[in-house]
């Protein structure tokens, strides 16, 4: 098996079995047949990145029906805004500045450059949500992007000064060509800017329901710091992020234009300490994973025998690693509520557990639930204050089974 950015040896440290597509939701009675491929994860001993072991086409995970709304949280609302306005006082300061964003989803980060009158592109391959973004006011182009996608934006719309990318970049396994896309189209003083779940936040947490289908890579400092001097980059910032269950944001500028930010060393080093691309590190996080499996299905189990009402909250698309990877069904997880509506009426892949819509967790409240979108848990425990004064106990699994009772 060789690494899909430098051909190097893959050492594989964790598996996960046959996994559906993480967004494909069953309609209940079709009998048509469901998408499984291998989920398993490794490490690239020459280049440190980790990285699935099979890719699953992107037209099977990116199409018109995407589901996944960036504005669907009030924190992820604010995230992106914020960063959009960090933009437009610190990059897109020069003459008729202009931006673009991989994979800008419904808008939310670019309908704010849009409304500042600043030149903006959104390149995103996902037709439903790119609707949405235009329906925002912000530009869009209906596509994939590699290097032939840059050398069109660059004719028709003159260099960027900043290219961004947010959970998108990890999406995609061809990395070669964004990276000479971007040295296309940046303008030579300009950045790339990219955020994606950090490998250091899995480890650390064992979160490894962040590894599903649409997540081929989990960078590090230590892998995109060398990912970018193969093309002639260099990492000059990183900011880690509390979204998302723990991202870093990444700055890449061409080597010697910027300084790099003392972050960089500092979050370099620390790596090196956590010995974060050991493959001893990686096997002790499989172990811990192992582990978390064998807990919640015996504490899952044990509830179905006791009588006790367990729902899942959030349909989420790492929710479809949890939930397949344990083996939990509607025998143990009645249903799971979710806000979006393509989502409702549908069965989780996989898994087949109905998803309802959230009002339904409170008709009436079950005794446990099973918190799967555990990456937004202040915002859901800050609304769902009724049910622990219904007596409610949430299920947690990350960074290991525990019960949150409020
Ligand atoms: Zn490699």
């Amino acid at each position: 098996m060789a690494c899909r950015i430098c051909s190097g040896r893959l050492h594989p440290f964790a598996d996960f079995g046959r996994q559906p597509l993480s967004d494909a939701f069953v309609i209940p009675g079709d009998p048509g047949e469901e998408f499984f491929f291998h989920l398993a994860v490794g490490l690239c001993v020459a280049c440190s990145t980790v990285q699935l072991l099979e890719e699953v086409p992107r037209e099977r995970m990116f199409h018109e029906g995407y589901p996944y709304l960036s504005s669907g949280s009030s924190v992820m609302r604010e995230h992106f805004q914020s960063l959009a306005k960090r933009l437009l006082t610190t990059e897109l300061t020069g003459p008729d500045p202009f931006v673009v964003e991989l994979g800008c989803n419904d808008g939310t980060m670019l309908s704010v450059v849009a409304d500042a009158g600043v030149r903006h592109l959104g390149v995103e391959p996902s037709g439903g949500v790119a609707d949405v973004a235009a329906a925002k006011g912000v530009r869009v182009r209906k596509d994939f992007f590699e290097a032939g996608t840059a050398a069109g934006i660059l004719a028709a719309d003159g260099p960027a000064d900043v290219v961004y990318a947010a959970n998108t970049l990890c999406h995609i396994p061809y990395l070669d060509s964004i990276m000479e896309g971007v040295d296309t189209l940046l303008r030579p003083g300009g950045v790339f800017v990219f955020e994606d779940p950090y490998l250091g936040d899995i480890v650390e947490r064992a979160s490894f329901d962040q590894i599903y289908d649409e997540h081929f890579y989990f960078f590090s400092a230590t892998s995109v710091s060398g990912l970018a001097r193969r093309h002639g980059f260099e990492l000059v910032d990183v900011e880690r992020l509390p979204v998302h269950g723990g991202e870093v944001r990444y700055t890449l500028a061409r080597r010697g234009a910027r300084t790099p930010a003392p972050a960089v060393a500092e979050l370099l080093a620390a790596e090196e300490a956590a010995a974060l691309a050991e493959p001893a590190t990686l096997h002790r996080f499989a172990a811990r994973v192992a582990d978390t499996r064998e807990r919640l299905v015996t504490l899952l189990t044990g509830l179905r025998e006791q009588g006790a009402r367990v729902y899942g909250y959030g349909a989420t698309a790492k929710s479809a690693t949890v939930l397949n990877y344990c083996g939990i069904g509607p025998e143990l997880v009645s249903f799971v509520c979710d806000t979006t509506p393509a989502k409702q009426g549908r069965l989780t892949p996989g898994s087949h557990i109905p998803v309802r819509d959230p009002e339904a967790f409170a008709d009436p409240y079950p005794d446990y639930a099973l918190l799967l979108a555990w990456n937004h848990a202040e915002e859901i425990m800050a609304k769902e204050t009724e049910f622990a004064r219904a007596g409610g106990t949430w299920i947690r699994y990350v960074p290991e089974v525990h019960l949150v009772r409020a």
